[in-house]
Order: C-alpha cells, then sequence, then structure tokens
C-alpha cells in the first residue's frame, strides 16, 4: 500500500488521483463513469466506450504515447523495420493536423479540385495542434476551456486569412459582442497579485495590485504590503516613483539599439534601482505572452506588452483600461479547428456551423473513413518522407507498426525541428535552419472547481503569482459564442486556467538552452507534480475565501506542450538577416514535391501565420 504524505492528505492528493491517471493515460474512457469525483456526467460523449479525446483528462498538450516515437527517431537516432505498403494512394499528404495542416487540406482542395484525395497524419490523440478543447462534463452541463491556442488577433489578419473566416463563417465581431471575459482582470478587486507561503514565507492576496501598476502613489501603499525584505520594499518604492529619462541624449537610431538591445532586467536593475530579490518579481511575468524569461526579453519586448519601464524613458506612465480585443472561442481556436475539419470531413459533424460548433457532437469514428476524399488518421507519427519520380513516400508509425503511403505531394505541416530526421536528403542549410527552430515550452494546465464562490468572494477573476510554476491564474468563462453560453455571473463549476511556462535553471544564459532546459523539465515532471502545485496554490490562495482543496477540485487537465510558441525572432538574440536569408526562409523552401508549413515557417506563433503559412505551401505545388 502507498502512504500518503499529511501535506498531501491536506491537499486532496488521495488515491482517486492515481486512478484518474490511470484511467486517462491508458486510454480507457470506458471507466471514465467510475471516475470518483464525479467529473464524468451523462453528457459525456466519451463514456460507452467512444472515441472522444476532448473529454480525456489528466496529462494532455504532448500526452503520453504523442511524442516517444519523434524522440527515438531524433534523439536516439532510432532506425526503424521496414514499413508495409498500404494499398492507398493520395493526391496530397499532410504531416501534422495543427491549424496550419489543416488549412494546407483546405487550399489543396480549392488549387487541385474537392475530389482531391487527402490524408492528414497527426502524431497525437486528437486533431486541432496547439488548438485543443479541453471539455468536461459536470452534473449534466458541459464545460469548455482551452488547452492551447487562445486568441483569434483578427486586426493583424492578412486578406487570405480573413477569406478563410468568412468560408468558415467566423464573424469576430460577433464574437467580441459576446465576450465577457478578461484575462481574470475584471473582478471588482482585479487585478490582483498573489504571493505565495513556499516562496515569500506566507501566503498573501493583494487585490487591486498588479506589478504593471502607471500610479506611483497607489503602487508605493500596496509595495509596503509585499512580503519581501525591507530593501527590496524602498527599491521598488522608489522605482515606481522615479521620473526621469535614460534615453535623453540619444538620437532616434541609439535610442532603439539601445531599447532593443538592452536586457529589460538589466534595465530594471541599472536604472530602476532594484536588487535580485525585487527584480524576481517579474521573471515569469511574461512567461504567457512571450514564452520566456523577462531576462531574455528587451526593454522594448517588456514594455510593449505593458511591464513598467515608461516612466524611466521620459514618458508618462499609461494608465489605459487593459482590454486585448481578441476574438475567442470557449475552447479557444479549437473551435477553428473544428470547423476546418468540418469543411473537409463534413461526415464527422453533420449541420454545424459557426453559430453551434462549441456545442457540436465530433463523431471521431469519421475522420478516416475508405472512400472519403480526405482522411485524418490520428496517432500517427510520420518517421520518413522521400521524394520519388512520380511524387513521395510517407512512411509514418502507427500502434507501433511502420506503414507506407505514396503521393503526389507532401505537405510539412509539423514542427520545423522534427523535418532534417523526416527527410535527411534535404540541403544541409535546410535541414540546419529547419533545426533553428526551437519553439518555446508552454503549459496550460485547467482544473475545474466546484463553483466560483471562492474567487467571487474575494472579487476577482485572476490572479498573477510571482513565486509560483503557473505565473498566472484565471477564471475562464465569459465566451458566449459558438452555441456555448457560460456566463459571468453564473457561479456554477468554471475551469480555472493556469497559465504559464516552467522557468529554466537561473545559471541558463543562451535562450535555446533555456528552452531545451525548461523543455526537459516540463516533460520530466509528473502529473502528480502538477497536481500538488495547483492544489497547492488553490489552498493557498482560496483556502482563505472558503474552497476546500479536498472537496471543490472536480478535474485537472494538464495541458503541457513542450514545442509551444514558433521561435519568433527576439531583439537580444537574433542577428540581422540579409532579404531571403533569415532561418525561417531557408527552412521553408521547396523540396521536390514536399512543402513547408506550420507556424514555425514564418517564425511567428499566431494562429492566423499558420494558416498563412499553409497557403503559401500549398502555391508552392505544382
Ligand atoms: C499554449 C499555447 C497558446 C497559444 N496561444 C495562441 C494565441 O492565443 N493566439 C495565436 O494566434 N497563437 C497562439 N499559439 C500559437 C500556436 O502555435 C498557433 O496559433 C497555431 O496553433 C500553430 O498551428 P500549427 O498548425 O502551425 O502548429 P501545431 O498546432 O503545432 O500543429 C502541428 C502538428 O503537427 C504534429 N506533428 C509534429 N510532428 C509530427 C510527425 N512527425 N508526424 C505527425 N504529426 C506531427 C504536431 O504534434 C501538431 O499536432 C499558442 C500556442 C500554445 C502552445
Amino acid at each position: 500500500m502507498t502512504t500518503i504524505k499529511k501535506s498531501d492528505r491536506e491537499l486532496g492528493m488521495c488515491q482517486d488521483i492515481s486512478r484518474r491517471d490511470f484511467i486517462h493515460d491508458a486510454g480507457l474512457a470506458t471507466l471514465g463513469l467510475s471516475l470518483p469525483l464525479g467529473v464524468v456526467a451523462s453528457g459525456d460523449p466519451g463514456s460507452a466506450g467512444r472515441y472522444y479525446p476532448p473529454t480525456r483528462t489528466g496529462m494532455r498538450g504532448s500526452h503520453p504515447g504523442a511524442f516517444e516515437t519523434a524522440h527515438e527517431l531524433a534523439r536516439d537516432g532510432r532506425s526503424f523495420p521496414a514499413p508495409r505498403d498500404l494499398d492507398e494512394e493520395y493526391d496530397l499528404v499532410v504531416v501534422g493536423a495543427g491549424i496550419s495542416g489543416l488549412a494546407a487540406a483546405h487550399y489543396y482542395r480549392a488549387k487541385f479540385g474537392e475530389n482531391a484525395r487527402i490524408l492528414i497524419l497527426e502524431n497525437h490523440d486528437d486533431f486541432g495542434g496547439h488548438a485543443k478543447r479541453n471539455e468536461f462534463h459536470q452534473g449534466g452541463q458541459m464545460r469548455l476551456s482551452l488547452g492551447g491556442t487562445h486568441n483569434l488577433e483578427h486586426w493583424k489578419f492578412s486578406d487570405t486569412v480573413n477569406a478563410m473566416m468568412d468560408e468558415l463563417g467566423i464573424d469576430t465581431g460577433k464574437m467580441l459582442r459576446n465576450k465577457e471575459f478578461g484575462y481574470g482582470r475584471n473582478g471588482k478587486n482585479g487585478p490582483a497579485l498573489w504571493f505565495d507561503a513556499d516562496t515569500y514565507g506566507q501566503d498573501k492576496l493583494l487585490t487591486g495590485c498588479s506589478l504593471r501598476e502607471t500610479d506611483s502613489e497607489r503602487m508605493i501603499a500596496y509595495v509596503d504590503e509585499f512580503p519581501v525584505s525591507k530593501t527590496a520594499r524602498d527599491q521598488l518604492k522608489h522605482f515606481y516613483s522615479m521620473r526621469t529619462n535614460v534615453l535623453e541624449g540619444k538620437n532616434e537610431e541609439q535610442a532603439r539599439a539601445y531599447l532593443e538591445g538592452t536586457a529589460y532586467t538589466d534595465f530594471l536593475r541599472r536604472h530602476g534601482g532594484l536588487g535580485d530579490e525585487a527584480v524576481h518579481l517579474f521573471d515569469n511575468a511574461n512567461h504567457g505572452g512571450w514564452g520566456v524569461e523577462t531576462r531574455s526579453l528587451s526593454i522594448a519586448e517588456c514594455i510593449e506588452v505593458g511591464l513598467p519601464g515608461l516612466h524611466l524613458l521620459g514618458k508618462a506612465p499609461v494608465a489605459e483600461e487593459w482590454n486585448y480585443p481578441a476574438a475567442f472561442f470557449p475552447d479557444g481556436n479549437a473551435s477553428l479547428a473544428r470547423l476546418q475539419v468540418h469543411a473537409i470531413i463534413p461526415a464527422v459533424a453533420p449541420g454545424t456551423n459557426a453559430d453551434n460548433i462549441a456545442v457540436a457532437k465530433f463523431d471521431y469514428e469519421r475522420l478516416d473513413r475508405p472512400g472519403s476524399p480526405v482522411r485524418l488518421r490520428l496517432n500517427s507519427t510520420v518517421i520518413s518522407a522521400s521524394n520519388i519520380d512520380s511524387g513521395v513516400t510517407v512512411t509514418y508509425i502507427n500502434k507501433s507498426k511502420p506503414l507506407r503511403v505514396k503521393a503526389r505531394h507532401c505537405v510539412m505541416a509539423c514542427y520545423h525541428s522534427i523535418i532534417p530526421y523526416l527527410c535527411p536528403d534535404q540541403p544541409e542549410a535546410q535541414k540546419t535552419a529547419q533545426k533553428y527552430q526551437v519553439k518555446r515550452p508552454l503549459l496550460l494546465t485547467n482544473v475545474l472547481i466546484r463553483s466560483s464562490d471562492a474567487m467571487d468572494k474575494l472579487g476577482i477573476a485572476g490572479v498573477r503569482c510571482p513565486g509560483r510554476m503557473h505565473g498566472s491564474v484565471f477564471m475562464f468563462k465569459g465566451i458566449n459564442t459558438g452555441g456555448y453560453s457560460h456566463k459571468f455571473a453564473d457561479n456554477s463549476p468554471v475551469p480555472l486556467t493556469f497559465w504559464g511556462s516552467i522557468s529554466p535553471p537561473e545559471d541558463v544564459v543562451d535562450v535555446k538552452e533555456q528552452m531545451r532546459a525548461s523543455r526537459a523539465k516540463m516533460l520530466a515532471l509528473t502529473f502528480e507534480d502538477y497536481e500538488r502545485e495547483v492544489r497547492t496554490v488553490l489552498k493557498g490562495l482560496l483556502g482563505p475565501a472558503g474552497f476546500d482543496v479536498k472537496r471543490d477540485v472536480l478535474a485537472i487537465t494538464v495541458n503541457r506542450w513542450p514545442h509551444g510558441y514558433a521561435n519568433d525572432y527576439l531583439d537580444l538574440w537574433t542577428p540581422e538577416w540579409p532579404e531571403g536569408k533569415a532561418p525561417h526562409e531557408i527552412a521553408s523552401r521547396p523540396f521536390g514535391n514536399i512543402t513547408m508549413a506550420n507556424a514555425d515557417a514564418g517564425a511567428d506563433a499566431y494562429t492566423h501565420v499558420a494558416i498563412d503559412e499553409a497557403y503559401r505551401a500549398v502555391q508552392e505545388l505544382m
């Protein structure tokens, strides 16, 4: 019998959790009805043995079973047995069923006709890539949350992307009108900052307070409440009250070079007068936005996302109401991926449109049917794509078996860093450029809690946690679109989204080494480690407002993304590349009958970039 530590018992980490973890890791959705916490209710499409991955909880994102084959290939140099040739021929094979891969199938049909035979291969057990739907069922109600990409940044859309949105019926204006969600800042006492006992010696919630504060008087009063040393408090008070211009005497070019060439944390130390303890408060402040530690970002990059500093650059701090104008589906961009799938395989969810997509029932059995012009095959990791005279052969592993298909064309919509191992005959420069695209690890853990009572009592909808693994937490409700509604005022079960990344060790300097260290940590942590982390936060943060961590946690889904944001070029780490010679441009050159999509091809971690790159990759096919 395993003994459970007293501290774990107090967090509610009882044997129920290992059962739940076992159930989900084993993929035995049929056992769902025996879940101890009542998570799976009668409306769960994954009950009764049906294949329905969105309701799986436990370790998701890059889940067990999804990545091992690729790691064996790329890390261990494993060679696989000769594949069995399938009696299947396609016009196009797409590697990766993320938004880019799904868009590639769409554009291929537009270019080569609706009868084009397309096979999409995906290593995960669900489609969408980072566009991951987390679906909970509780007491007959469905609660949705996002497991990956959130925002539709509609103001950045190209004509190509706008046209796709129109075709799918996505009206971002309407979505915005139905959005009450404000990333946790819209509680009546928000924003809020939470200091935890493990890091700061005591659990302390400060409401109406943010490290981004622009009102120096207010901030100085708050800083007195920070559970940090007196020295750090004095430094912070001085910092927030300063009014100076460190750019004085610099011309425009020099000012730009300074802002883009200086680490934000150096700026805080050198010009803001902060010491290490105070600077560490900002370490994880950009995990969600940039996917890296603040020390790896320039002054310009941090100020752009609202961190304090304008008052040291001769400018008045901007005291705007925070309102990020992105459009949202209640499962993030997973609804976009579902609309894309429906458009190319309508039988998966007949009658679906943008007005009911969030609640539409998807029949996964229909994704890969013989006779359908487009087939989407899950749990299939591509290990090789080779040009041949008549097109390409693509080999993949499904249930440990190597299988091979033939096609005229292939679009690589997977992570670029794996392509050198799939297509080893590419030119060396192209493979080097693909390996350069190290993605940024991200973490998005959803915890379904019994109600928002405790949050409501505190008057908060979210909180920033400078000392914890997840840098921020927000309640995910108030997105009433796609046929789904969960009003902000409704205090029934609600997903709390823990959002951020995992800090690499402090002594790792190079940003790519930081990514690798962070990824290694992320993969080494068990579900239990993540569970202990979120329960610790919930007990310390919400316990004083009546939240019972043993009773009120209903389900936990950890979406870990060791390969998260595409590598956009950070100021401090990127030389100027001559036109056409940037790594992403070299990486995404066509290679015979194989072309390259994915957000990596645009070196920008956005959904609309993933779509634009798919369009380009298809146009390059002859
Ligand atoms: C947590 C998180 C939050 C984000 N938030 C936003 C946001 O708010 N707004 C925004 O615009 N963007 C956001 N992004 C960026 C996101 O990457 C893009 O929006 C977009 O989803 C990328 O789509 P993609 O198809 O290019 O890549 P992916 O979604 O990564 O899809 C590629 C797919 O290929 C699969 N694959 C890889 N190798 C193989 C192989 N060998 N065989 C078969 N399949 C393979 C992968 O597993 C994956 O499923 C976020 C990303 C993450 C991780």
